[in-house]
């Protein structure tokens, strides 16, 4: 653990946060501030800086990942009318927060891909 890393403390209990699904390598949680009518951030217990660094140092951990994904879209009644799973990555990508999660967002049209495109 990360001491320092906002979702490692969630991980620990130290933060609040609202959670929706849990398993042995990930944990679930709605995001604070919310981009679309269901926005949950998905991400792994251990603490890996962004998808890349996660896909090599544990593809494991990284299948994990995506299957709790899916798992929480199904849950949140997204898989019908679709939902998007994005992994913001490093400065160009909007990362904010340095322990890698996955943003599940749907239950509206979410628009374009890109802001404007
Ligand atoms: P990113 O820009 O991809 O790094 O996304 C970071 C996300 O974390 C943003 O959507 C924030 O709203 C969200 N966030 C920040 N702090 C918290 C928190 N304490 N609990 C839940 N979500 C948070
Ligand atoms: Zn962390």
């Amino acid at each position: 653990m990360d001491n320092t890393c906002l979702f490692c403390r969630i991980v620990a209990g130290e933060i609040p946060a609202t959670v929706v699904h849990r398993t042995e390598t990930t944990l679930a949680f709605r995001d604070i501030d919310p981009k679309a009518p269901t926005h949950v951030l998905v991400i792994p217990v251990e603490h890996y800086a962004d998808v890349a660094v996660l896909a090599e140092a544990n593809p494991s951990a990284a299948a994990d990942l995506l299957a709790a994904a899916a798992a929480v879209a199904e849950a949140e009644g997204l898989t019908g009318d679709g939902f998007r799973v994005i992994f913001n990555t490093g400065r160009n990508g909007g990362q904010e927060v340095f322990h890698v999660h996955a943003h599940v967002v749907g239950g509206a049209p979410l628009g374009p891909m890109l802001a404007g495109k």
